[in-house]
């Protein structure tokens, strides 16, 4: 829970909020080139030792549990400041059980920051037929398209799921400069991130760029993306404090009769709503980093935190819009870039309902998860 945490988490937490005051406030709205400011906070990160603690020690981070991750991720989201995205070095993903030789040649280069790399799970809907690669002597042959590589367009290597024939699915890195890849379309999300869908045709990939073993790619690429959804609760739920402080200040305030705009009954209601759900959701995204932190597997709980704080925080931030009125969907009010930024939560990573099945299947045919 985020009362019980150590002199030294407590530490960490003040650190983070001194940071994100020092240099993530005065960046909201300066005007700076969106590039220079990202790399100016990437700077600073790692002067101030966040950067790399998404990061493996064999590769000089300082790799840190998933309750210092989440204590990082609540304190920066309840600021609700641009280029908190950029405070954490690119983690390994699915390139931590790459082979020997892509770990030098692209896993330490994307770790520092020299590479940047993509990752294709989704195809389009209309696809003739999913991602597939053939060995072919000493390398793969890749054939396929994927619709939502997010960065994709800035990207050296895609991560890639693919079907082997008769094996089953696979991750392989394929280069993005290989001939046969070609990129057909940038296009950009409500949230205002980018994206790229590729095709690959005859792509020649070498063999050593699969990651682990045909028929392990599922369970690698479904990893990967497990990894994130713990990271994307414990950012919902320090958006949630955000939003509760900014209602109390709303609520607080006279509306056009002279009278707090909390005082209406009604209004309290639906604020209490928030209160209450904001608790539980804090609760649950420390308990389950807690639990990840002691060894447990936390694939079920993980899920169930994902679902449950993307799905408040979408909530709340449409019942704040409702509470505040028009002024609050003026293009730049801070709800109307929340209610944007915070939608694609429930897809991105996993579609809440395709979660829940997961979750239950847990429960009903792995006897897995606990409440
Ligand atoms: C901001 C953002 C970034 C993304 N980045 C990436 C990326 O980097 N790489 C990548 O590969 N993808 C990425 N995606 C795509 C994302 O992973 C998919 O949108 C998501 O997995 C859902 O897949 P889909 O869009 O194909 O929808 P579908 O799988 O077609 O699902 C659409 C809806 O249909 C329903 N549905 C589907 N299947 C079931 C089922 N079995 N049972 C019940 N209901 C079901 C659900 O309501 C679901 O929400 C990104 C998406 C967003 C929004």
């Amino acid at each position: 829970m985020p009362e019980m945490l150590t002199e030294s988490e407590r530490a960490l937490a003040g650190r983070v909020r001194d940071f994100a005051e020092g240099v993530l406030l005065p960046l909201a709205d300066n005007g700076e080139d969106p590039r220079n400011a990202r790399q100016r906070v990437i700077e600073a990160s790692k002067e101030a030792g966040f950067f790399a603690m998404t990061q493996p020690k064999a590769f000089g981070g300082t790799e840190s549990g998933a309750l210092a991750l989440t204590i990082v991720r609540d304190e920066l989201g309840a600021f609700n400041t641009p280029y908190a995205g950029a405070v954490f070095g690119p983690g390994p993903g699915v390139l931590g059980g790459a082979s020997e030789q892509l770990r030098s040649t692209h896993l330490a280069p994307l770790l520092e920051g020299r590479m940047r790399g993509g990752f294709g799970f989704t195809e389009p809907d209309d696809a003739p037929s999913p991602t597939a690669a053939v060995l072919e002597d000493d390398h793969w042959i890749v054939n396929g398209q994927k619709s939502y590589v997010t960065g994709g367009a800035d990207a050296d290597f895609i991560n890639t799921l693919v079907q082997v024939p008769g094996k089953g699915p696979a991750m392989i890195l394929i280069d993005t400069d290989a001939p046969g890849v070609e990129l057909v379309r940038t296009f950009s999300s409500l949230d205002g991130s980018h994206h790229a869908a590729f095709e690959f045709r005859d792509v020649k990939v070498p063999a050593h760029h699969m990651i682990g073993k045909p028929g392990e790619g599922m369970p690698r690429a479904l990893q990967q993306i497990g990894d994130t959804r713990l990271a994307f609760a414990a950012s919902a739920v320090g958006t949630l404090r955000w939003l509760d402080a900014f209602l109390v200040t709303h609520l607080k305030q006279p509306d056009r009769s002279g009278t707090p705009r909390g005082d209406k009954e009604g209004v309290r209601l639906r604020y209490s709503d928030i209160r209450m759900k904001a608790y539980a959701a804090r609760s649950m995204v420390y308990r389950t980093a807690r639990l990840a932190d002691s060894g447990e597997d936390i694939r079920n709980e993980g899920m169930a935190a994902k679902i449950f704080t993307t799905e408040l925080v979408g909530e709340a931030v449409d019942t704040a819009i409702q509470l505040v009125g028009g002024g609050a969907l003026v293009v730049g009010h801070p709800l109307e870039a929340l209610y944007r930024q915070v939608r694609s939560l429930r897809l991105a990573e996993g579609a809440s309902d395709i979660l829940r099945l997961n979750l239950a299947r847990g429960a009903l045919e792995l006897d897995k998860g606990r409440i």
